[in-house]
């Protein structure tokens, strides 16, 4: 009698364990936008990433929508997902950049790569490059290299585990004038090492502060400088910090955290 009690109770604990677990999955969702018109190395990366967070939804842990018609980009639009992801592109026209916008005031998430971030004298999106930290691009390293990268903070969530360096795989790496590690809201958390200068064969970065991975701490969003030519996504090292720079802005929605309900 006591062992069929005791199969009886373990019994109706699993059903009752799996019919939360079943409600909880996908836990949110996220919509990457990419181009494959733009340059053909930054194609390769999307392709790349697009696979390597599509594995990450494996058990259905969360729903990964993808487009590459950046007039998806509408509020109404964006109002089931938690996070838009920018592999390759961003915003161009005005009812592109207005959405976006309202959607970051309203507490929306961004993860944006490599290009996602560029901007010059033709942008004209000064909203834009303020919420990037206020960095114009400046210069970029030619041939894309591999570079050794400094974790500012092993505390923060995003960086906690990491290693205090590491190398990085091949990347054409931005830097931006005025850095903005200058902005008072922004935080670094992952620099490149001056021990890589000069860094470059044909376009040479000589010097000077290049932040690798930050966050404006007026958003609920993360920049990550890596995203040039395919192989990014081939170091344990880097795809740790990919991934827990994922989780954080997801675990960061001001609707709860996610991974905790
Ligand atoms: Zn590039």
């Amino acid at each position: 009698m006591k062992f069929g009690l005791f199969y009886c109770i373990l019994f109706t604990l699993l059903i009752a364990q799996a019919r939360i677990s079943s409600g909880q999955f996908p836990r949110f969702k996220i919509l990457a936008f990419y181009s494959s018109t733009v340059e053909p190395d930054h194609v390769a990366f999307a392709t790349d990433a697009l696979k390597f967070f599509r594995d990450l939804t494996s058990g259905n842990g969360f729903v990964l929508d993808t487009t590459s018609n950046m007039d998806d980009l509408t509020l109404p639009g964006l109002k089931d997902y938690s996070v838009v992801m920018m592999l390759n592109d961003f915003p161009h026209s005005q009812a592109q950049r207005d959405a976006f916008r309202k959607y970051m005031e309203n507490g929306g998430g961004w993860y944006g790569f490599h290009v996602a971030a560029y901007n010059d004298k033709d942008t004209r999106w000064p909203w834009y490059v303020d919420f990037l930290g206020g960095g114009v691009f400046y210069r970029n390293n030619w041939p894309v290299l591999p570079a050794k990268l400094i974790v500012d903070d092993l505390k923060h969530p995003v960086t906690k585990g990491l290693p205090e360096t590491f190398i990085s795989p091949l990347n054409e790496w931005y830097q931006w004038k005025p850095s903005p590690r200058e902005r008072k809201n922004v935080k670094v958390l992952v620099t490149l090492s001056a021990d890589n200068y000069p860094l470059g064969l044909k376009d040479i970065i000589p010097d000077g502060d290049l932040p690798v991975v930050w966050t404006n701490t007026d958003y609920r969003m993360i920049y990550l400088n890596m995203g040039h030519g395919a192989g990014s996504f081939g170091d344990a090292t880097q795809n740790k910090l990919f991934i827990a720079a994922f989780r954080w802005v997801v675990a960061s929605d001001k609707k709860g955290n996610v991974f905790e309900k």
